[in-house]
């Protein structure tokens, strides 16, 4: 069966679906000793989502710090419920890369209600099609896609979970706004990390989230 896949966009749709604030509690960044960013929140009860919904979660936390290079290489987190906590399993930054203070995301992110609207035909495009609009249009309509088939930038990412060594679901990717697109996720805000696409993939049984970044 074909899945789905969603363009995150502001508004409310009643499933509650959020951008920023601290309501999950993320670990400090080993590179920048800056809390992790929360960046989204996606409540399994909208049925949407239900390939990904387990019997361990109500939502699924988006996270990864933003403001130096520990995304540039496989982030491993450990969601825990129970106390809205965010542990990071793994994580091997060797650059240690910071972005210049003025550019750099606030934590926490300003917080916006998000919605999740059909993707276009141009997003996903296949075989022969050209992938130029899907690339356009995400970070100048917006920056967060959901389920679906992933756009890749480079080549296609093939993951199993870092504890159970099962398949693990994709989830949704992340980029930054264009320049002249800033506003989508929050009026006056600019969501940039830079000119590269992060990669969420899920572990239903193990409740993990592992990340991946590619860019052009
Ligand atoms: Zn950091
Ligand atoms: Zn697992």
């Amino acid at each position: 069966m074909r899945v789905h896949g969603y363009r995150v966009t502001t508004g409310d749709d009643r499933h509650h679906h959020t951008f920023g604030s601290d309501s999950w509690k993320t670990p400090i960044c080993p590179n920048c000793g800056t809390n992790v960013h929360f960046i989204f929140n996606f409540e399994l009860n909208d049925n949407k989502l239900s390939t990904l919904s387990n019997d361990q979660l109500d939502s699924i936390p988006m996270v990864s710090c933003l403001n130096c290079s520990s995304y540039w290489s496989t982030q491993v987190f450990k969601i825990e419920p129970r106390t809205r906590e965010i542990i990071i399993l793994k994580q091997n930054d060797k650059d240690n890369w910071l972005s210049d203070e003025e550019d750099r995301l606030p934590y926490p992110l300003p917080f916006t209600k998000v919605k999740l609207e059909e993707l276009y035909e141009t997003d996903t495009p296949t075989g022969e099609w050209d992938s130029d609009k899907a690339f356009e249009d995400f970070g100048s309509e917006y920056i967060c896609r959901i389920l679906g088939e992933p756009l890749f930038a480079t080549e296609p990412i093939q993951k199993k979970c870092y504890s159970c060594n099962e398949d693990i679901e994709y989830i949704a990717t992340i980029c930054s706004e264009d320049f002249d697109s800033e506003g989508l996720v929050h009026e006056g805000f600019s969501f940039n990390f830079g000119e590269s696409f992060l990669y969420f993939y899920f572990c239903k049984f193990c409740s993990l989230l592992q990340t991946e970044m590619q860019s052009t």
